[in-house]
């Protein structure tokens, strides 16, 4: 009895390290090259003491699967400090700087590749997906084409969801589950297009936690790293695990007039 009451203490006290919700980070460039996005570009060495940072205090990334289920209320074992990282648009940059960094602190990740940027320069290969996708990294579609989804409809939308899911499984060999929505974007027609277009979920660029019955898994939230995000600010407020109104004060150390990709 005495080991019981001990056991539910400690699965309490676990548990409550996420009680306001699962942080996922979103990220464009890892470059020392700031010429294309300088607003949303983070130095390999910035982008190294931030994930060093996360996993030194027992932060654990999950997978979208996981995340999902948390979402859904489905039994899931989670760790005692959950947190997803994510790319947004699939640069070659996520490859040669990123992927070694996370390798080495041992992260998993979710880029979101937009369909007519593969093979492109300067963004991923169909083989440097393939060897992430093989070494802990998973895809997901971010439009076809990076069109602004709130101006399109019926099977002009539909397609930009398909297509890019199609293409990536291709690559892959593996199922695409998860959606980004280019800029943050969204309609209901988007949201449904990306439903019926078989992903699992897809995120926007509301910032915040994500926890279910308070948010929808087609509407998961994400927080933006900048070039000058002040990431110790940030820190404090994720290890906390402070809800989604206090994660707000991170806001004025980046310049509001950056919009994430
Ligand atoms: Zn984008």
């Amino acid at each position: 009895m005495f080991l019981l009451v001990i056991f539910v203490f400690t699965v309490s006290v676990a548990s409550a390290q996420y009680n306001n919700g699962i942080p996922v980070l979103l990220y464009h460039h890892v470059s020392q090259d700031k010429t294309d996005l300088p607003g949303l570009t983070v130095t390999p060495d910035e982008f190294s003491r931030q994930m060093t940072m996360l996993k030194q205090a027992g932060f654990e990334t999950i997978s979208p699967k996981t995340l999902i289920a948390y979402m859904r209320q489905e039994p899931v074992t989670l760790p005692p400090k959950p947190i997803m990282i994510t790319f947004d648009d699939g640069y070659e940059d996520n490859y040669t700087e990123a992927f070694p960094i996370l390798k080495q602190v041992g992260f998993s990740a979710v880029v979101f590749m937009t369909g007519v940027n593969v093979d492109r320069e300067m963004r991923l290969s169909q083989k440097q997906i393939k060897e992430m996708s093989d070494n802990g990294i998973y895809f997901g579609g971010h439009s076809f084409t990076h069109r602004d989804l709130t101006t399109l409809k019926g099977k002009d939308l539909y397609r930009e969801m398909e297509d890019v899911k199609k293409l990536i499984q291709w690559v892959t060999k593996k199922d695409v589950d998860v959606f980004a929505y280019p800029f943050g974007y969204f309609t209901l027609d988007a949201w449904e297009a990306t439903e019926a277009a078989g992903y699992q979920a897809a995120f926007t660029v509301l910032p915040g936690l994500n926890k279910p019955e308070q948010d929808n898994e087609f509407l998961l939230r994400r927080i933006p790293i900048y070039n000058n995000t002040d990431f110790a600010v940030l820190f404090k407020l994720l290890d906390a695990n402070r809800p989604k109104t206090k994660l707000l004060e991170y806001t004025p150390y980046y310049r509001n007039e950056q919009t994430a990709e």
